[in-house]
């Protein structure tokens, strides 16, 4: 059996509500290189989750040198290790619980963040990387194993699931969610599954 699923984006009040704002710096960013400064949103504090929010800060310093993480008032945030050793590298921290996102302002800072004591931030762009939920209930079904990035966890060349005869590629087994990585992911899950039923089929003669 081959999983080709896909997978959605949690949806979250922040993720609705702002324009200027990108889930991945390999897709977005570049055409901002240069603003005066951005920021990352996090906003969960799995481990999968807060080191992919220290990533993204790396990232993102690529565009431009003054990146501010917003904990979003989560002090379980501003006291995680990654992100006080962030701190520590140069990226500031705005603990400030958020109302909302805003465009319209200055030009270079166009995104305004709107925090619940009445104050306001200005950036050129926020990431904010929601995390992924598997559709369909098939995994689940399966009892495959996830990862903690919530994806289903493959091993080896063929894209081997947790269960033998259950292959899964694409979006829904890699944290690298692309059409050509999907591609490649399906074709090689082909390959493995007809090699096991080879396997199996020169095992009954
Ligand atoms: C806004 C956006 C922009 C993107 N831009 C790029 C880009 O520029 N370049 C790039 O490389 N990638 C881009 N991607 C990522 C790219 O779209 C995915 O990596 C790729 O489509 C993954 O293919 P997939 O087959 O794994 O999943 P999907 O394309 O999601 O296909 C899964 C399919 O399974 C179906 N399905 C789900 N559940 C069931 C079920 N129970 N029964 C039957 N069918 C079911 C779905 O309807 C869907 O058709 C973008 C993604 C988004 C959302």
């Amino acid at each position: 059996m081959s999983l080709v699923q896909g997978y959605s984006r949690r949806r979250t009040r922040l993720a609705d509500s702002y324009p200027l704002s990108f889930h991945c710096l390999l897709c977005h960013g570049f055409e901002e290189f240069g603003v005066a400064n951005a920021a990352v949103l996090a906003d969960d504090s799995s481990a999968a989750a807060v080191d992919l929010v220290a990533y993204l800060a790396q990232l993102t310093r690529q565009t431009t040198t003054n990146v501010t993480i917003l904990t979003n008032g989560r002090p379980d945030l501003e006291e995680n290790s990654k992100i006080v050793a962030a701190k520590a590298r140069g990226f500031n921290v705005d603990s400030r619980e958020i109302k909302s996102f805003q465009s319209g302002g200055s030009a270079g800072s166009p995104l305004a963040v709107e925090f619940t004591d009445g104050s306001v931030a200005r950036f050129g762009f926020v990431v904010h990387h929601p995390r992924t939920i598997l559709r369909g209930p098939f995994a689940q079904q399966l009892g495959l194993e996830i990862t903690s990035a919530g994806d289903i966890l493959v091993w080896g060349m063929f894209q081997e699931t947790s269960k033998r005869g259950v292959f899964a590629a694409g979006d829904c087994a890699t944290p690298l969610k692309q059409v050509a990585i999907g591609m490649g992911a399906g074709v090689t899950a082909g390959i493995g599954a007809n090699s096991q039923i080879v396997q199996e089929d020169i095992a009954r003669w």
